[in-house]
């Protein structure tokens, strides 16, 4: 399919990012499924060319691809179609490398950006063991002392941390001061103090790995601060803000391998002498999803050429996410149905696409939370 608003280089590389998904990930994706292992021969190849997933968005001048946000959301749909567990490897990257551009110092780009280019990952530890949808809400803190600052509490969900160098995280600097009062602070190594309590187990999305942490009397020296003290749920915000677009391509992606395999299912499926696609009972409901997912997708890369545009599009950005985890559940549903039995049956795929869509849709804030946004915004 040709879209019009890609330029010729970006069609490229969704044909790159496809061929590759096509070669290198769809054929491992059950087995990635059934062992809840992404093997690290695996990540390693798609942390490096052509697709960099960690460096994707990381500007040229520290080394990175210096992709645009349509370019990072060409190449999310296509993970999302193929792979969504392989998705979070290359959200993280987007959450770490934002936070630095928004919030980092010249000194704090120059030494964590071109470490992700080159394949390192970095992670983001917001969501604290209250209620995800309240940041402000969180109940750890950052105690300041002379030189730095002391962390304690717990985050939760803090996706790949195993394989992070460096973590971006979140705490109180002035709780009495509640969202006002938070700080981003960005850690490196496997810090003192910084202990993974458990795995985050899911039904879907399996093989990609979340942790709950606790932070134990965790010293940050000061130069660690990101951005500046108590503006920290403000620069959280904006960061998301930009990496929910390319979390709604991934989407986008998921929701067209699901409806792709109900469409093929229901043309092969002959009951009655003829492929169950010509009654409208099981058609219509395709076609309504033809068109939500064109307008999901329609929506996602409005909200990507905003941004690459520099103009405001915080509405944009949560009516494409929001849209588009909808859409996304409405897929696997009607996927599922369509198969019939064999929507449950693991020799399908669409069993797995529907744990993956209930797993995944909660990231970066649930469908109601992005409603709440634009309802903000009207
Ligand atoms: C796959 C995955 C990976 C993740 N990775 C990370 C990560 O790397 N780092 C990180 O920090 N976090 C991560 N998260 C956490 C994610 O950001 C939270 O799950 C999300 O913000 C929702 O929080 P919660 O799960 O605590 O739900 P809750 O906040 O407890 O919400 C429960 C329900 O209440 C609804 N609700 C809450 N507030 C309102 C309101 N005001 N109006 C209407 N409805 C409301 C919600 O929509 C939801 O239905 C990840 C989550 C997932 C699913």
């Amino acid at each position: 399919m040709t879209d019009v608003f890609l330029s010729e280089a970006q069609e490229k590389l969704r044909e790159q990012a496809k061929e590759y998904m096509a070669k290198e990930v769809i054929p491992a994706a059950e087995k990635i499924d059934n062992d809840d292992v992404i093997p690290e021969a695996l990540v390693k190849k798609l942390l490096g060319p052509p697709l960099r997933l960690t460096g994707i968005s990381v500007p040229k001048e520290y080394n990175g691809m210096g992709a645009s946000t349509i370019d990072a959301c060409v190449v999310a749909e296509q993970v999302g179609y193929a792979c969504p567990a392989l998705i979070p490897l290359m959200e993280i990257a987007q959450l770490f490398v934002h936070g630095l551009l928004y919030g980092g110092t010249e000194q704090q780009k120059k030494r964590y950006l071109p470490r992700l280019a080159e394949g390192m990952v970095g992670c983001y530890a917001l969501t604290d063991e209250g209620p995800g949808s309240d940041p402000a809400g969180m109940k750890s803190t950052a105690t300041k002392k002379e030189d730095g600052y002391v962390l304690n509490g717990r985050k939760r969900l803090v996706t790949f941390a195993d394989i992070s160098e460096f973590y971006i995280v979140f705490a109180k600097t002035s709780p009495e001061k509640g969202g006002k009062g938070i700080s981003g602070f960005v850690l490196e190594g496997k810090p003192e103090g910084f202990v993974f309590e458990s795995h985050a187990r899911t039904m879907g999305l399996r093989g990609h790995r979340a942790f709950n942490v606790l932070l134990d009397d965790l010293f940050v020296p000061a130069q660690n601060l990101l951005g500046k003290a108590d503006e920290g749920l403000r620069l959280a915000l904006e960061i998301l803000n930009t990496t929910r677009i390319s979390l709604a391509a991934g989407f986008v992606g998921l929701a067209s391998a699901a409806f792709d395999a109900a469409v093929k299912f229901a043309k092969q499926r002959v009951i009655g002498g003829r492929p169950v696609i010509e009654n409208q009972a099981v058609a219509f409901p395709l076609a309504e999803l033809a068109a939500r997912i064109d307008a999901a997708r329609l929506l996602t890369y409005r909200a990507a050429a905003m941004h690459d545009k520099g103009l405001k599009h915080k509405k944009e950005t949560s009516l494409a996410k929001f849209y588009a985890g909808e859409t996304l559940i409405q897929s696997v549903e009607v996927a599922s149905r369509t198969l019939g039995a064999y929507g449950a049956s693991p020799d399908y795929p669409v069993e797995r696409y529907l744990r993956d869509a209930f797993s995944w849709i909660a990231a970066q804030g649930t469908v109601e939370v992005q409603k709440l946004v634009v309802s903000r915004e009207l």
